[in-house]
């Protein structure tokens, strides 16, 4: 498949990750050689007590680093809450915004995502925007209706094509080991570029990178890497073993 976006594989760990795990790091970073670096961008979002030591042990490997989540508000009175200031200070180049759990576990809406996207952009972070149905919702044929609604609402005014990441991940495929098929990707994806083209102009929404996340494993990766629209994945459990998110790299490339 001849790619004219260069593919981008971020791992977002989760709650999970102590120091010792910053070995799965140094692994990443030794297995990931140049021809791999220079087809694919890679990314380790770990959860915050770890980013600024992971960023730095990461130093000299081109893998980037980035917050599972920020604050929409600059600095103040938010007790518990991370500034997009404090991942860029902490070394972080991206920060996920909405993923499913965020907005399941802890009621984030299109609004809350779309400010704590525009938060990271006006600190010169990457949002990556997650967004993606239920099953109740693809069982009942809303899927596309569902994500281009979340699209509309969490997607930031102002991106640019470099500056902005979309991640699809169907709410029922994360940790479940259950996929879309190809063909469900790739129109949820065409869908989602198309979208993008009133949002932020034909041009920049050509250009975003637009990954797939849900169960990406070695042994799905090439399947749903080589999907039309599908820039790179984002990885969940896989990411927290080296040789697996190799793997998945390696299958964009
Ligand atoms: C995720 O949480 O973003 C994710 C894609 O998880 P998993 O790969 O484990 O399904």
């Amino acid at each position: 498949m001849t790619r004219t976006i260069k593919p981008l594989v971020a791992g977002n760990w989760k709650m999970n990750g102590l120091k010792a795990d910053l070995a799965i790091a140094a692994a990443v970073a030794k297995g990931a050689d140049a021809p791999l670096r220079q087809a694919v961008d890679l990314a380790i979002c770990p959860p915050a007590t770890l980013l600024f030591t992971l960023t730095a042990s990461l130093i000299g490997s081109r893998i980037a680093t980035g917050g599972q989540d920020c604050s929409a508000h600059a600095s103040g009175a938010y007790t518990g809450e991370v500034s997009a200031q404090m991942l860029v200070d902490a070394g972080a180049t991206y920060v996920i915004v909405g993923h499913s759990e965020r907005r399941t576990l802890h009621g984030e809406s299109n609004a809350q995502v779309k400010a704590k996207a525009e938060a990271a952009l006006a600190e010169g972070l990457t949002p990556i925007v997650c967004v993606g149905e239920t099953k109740d919702e693809r069982e009942a044929g809303k899927a596309l209706a569902v994500v281009k609604k979340q699209l509309r609402g969490s997607v930031p005014d102002g991106a640019t094509a470099a500056s902005l990441v979309v991640a699809y991940e169907p709410v029922w495929a994360i940790g479940t080991g259950l996929t879309p098929t190809p063909a469900d990707v790739a129109e949820m994806h065409e869908a989602i570029r198309a979208e993008l083209g009133p949002i932020l102009g034909k041009a920049t929404a050509a250009g975003v990178r637009l990954l797939y996340g849900g169960s990406v494993k070695p042994g799905n990766a090439a399947e749903l890497m080589n999907v039309a629209n599908v820039d790179g994945a984002l990885v969940g459990g896989a990411s927290l073993k080296a040789e697996d998110f190799l793997a998945i790299a390696r299958a964009c490339a």
